[in-house]
């Protein structure tokens, strides 16, 4: 029988622990499958670690790893990816925003032959406006300018067919995108609409801040139109300033010399030095990711573990 791999990443969700268990199972038990469950505790503060010990007490196909620190949801994905042993995996949040009755219909889809399966939100009623606003944002441009498309307000909840699991632990990138990744191996990808659950307990990870940077590593590992857009206002702002330039000199010759000039001369200065430092900044952020692919650190350290095989199967 088939094996399906359910990854959940876990970082200080201690109070939705149990709530989880008793919705995935009835869950799992449906499907005509094998499973196991693979738990990364990403640096949990909180007794989220114990709580799945307790878990796994009642069912050994609980697999548990506790991550060294802190190393963020990408990078236990991408841990929980490279430990997998099913011929598919499901990655999903763990505080139940991901209803676990919707694996239900991402298995049908798979069987049906889809490779890569999307569970697409409907709507985003549960985020706040601001967050709405930038996500709507952030998709536009990523569709605008990344080399790949990412399907709408399809989001870390979905599911890998062993080759997509293969081809995404094969990428060696150190910045893990995962929704990007999984796009940019290809496969016959499919959606699946879902209704996003209200945050069972915990709070949520993201603040303004965590959501930007997270944005534009994604706009960055796959698209270089940010480094390349300089070319173009670089290449425009030297043609005005020489057809300004021409200009003075033919006024000049007519009218002879005027000192008056200073305010055009500021606005000018000043513009031309945001535009530099802009473009210098934006150099810098592609900077300091090729500064972290070239250290090659690992991506992350297991701390400990609970019904692991010790090598992960990459
Ligand atoms: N998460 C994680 N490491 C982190 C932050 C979050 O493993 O550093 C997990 C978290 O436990 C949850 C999922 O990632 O299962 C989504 O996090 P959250 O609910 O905060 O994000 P949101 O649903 O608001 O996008
Ligand atoms: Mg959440």
């Amino acid at each position: 029988m088939a094996i399906l791999s359910v990854i959940l990443p876990f970082h200080n969700e201690v109070a939705g622990v149990r709530g989880l268990f008793r919705r995935l199972y009835p869950v799992l038990g449906q499907l005509d499958l094998e499973y196991e469950i693979i738990c990364i505790d990403d640096g949990s503060s909180d007794k989220t670690f114990e709580a799945l010990l307790h878990e796994r007490e009642f069912d050994q196909r609980l697999k548990i790893v506790r991550l060294a620190r802190n190393f963020g949801k990408e990078t236990a994905l991408t841990c929980g990816l490279h430990l997998a042993k099913g011929d598919a995996a499901i990655t999903m949040d763990s505080d139940l925003q991901h209803p676990p009755e919707t694996i239900l219909p991402l298995v049908q889809k798979w069987r049906e032959g889809f490779q890569m399966v999307y569970a697409v939100r409907n709507d985003r009623k549960t985020d706040g406006r601001l967050r709405r606003l930038f996500s709507l944002a952030f998709y536009r441009i990523f569709r605008t300018i990344g080399d790949i498309k990412i399907p709408e307000g399809a989001g870390d909840f979905c599911l890998l067919d062993r080759a997509v699991i293969q081809a995404v632990n094969a990428l060696p990138e150190r910045n893990r995108f995962m929704k990007g990744l999984t796009a940019w191996v290809g496969f016959r990808q499919g959606t699946v609409p879902f209704d996003v659950g209200a945050r069972e307990g915990g709070v949520t990870h993201w603040n303004f801040f965590r959501l930007v940077r997270f944005a534009f590593d994604g706009i960055s590992s796959f698209s270089t139109f940010p480094l390349r857009i300089w070319t173009w206002c670089g290449a425009v702002v030297s043609f005005c300033a020489l057809a300004y330039a021409l200009y003075l000199v033919f006024d000049t010759l007519v009218r002879g010399v005027d000192v008056p000039g200073y305010a055009s001369l500021m606005v000018g200065v000043l513009f031309l030095g945001g535009l530099q430092l802009l473009s210098l900044g934006i150099m810098g952020e592609y900077m300091a990711r090729i500064f972290i692919e070239v250290k090659a650190r690992p991506l992350y350290f297991i701390a400990e573990q609970k019904g692991v095989d010790p090598e992960p199967h990459v």
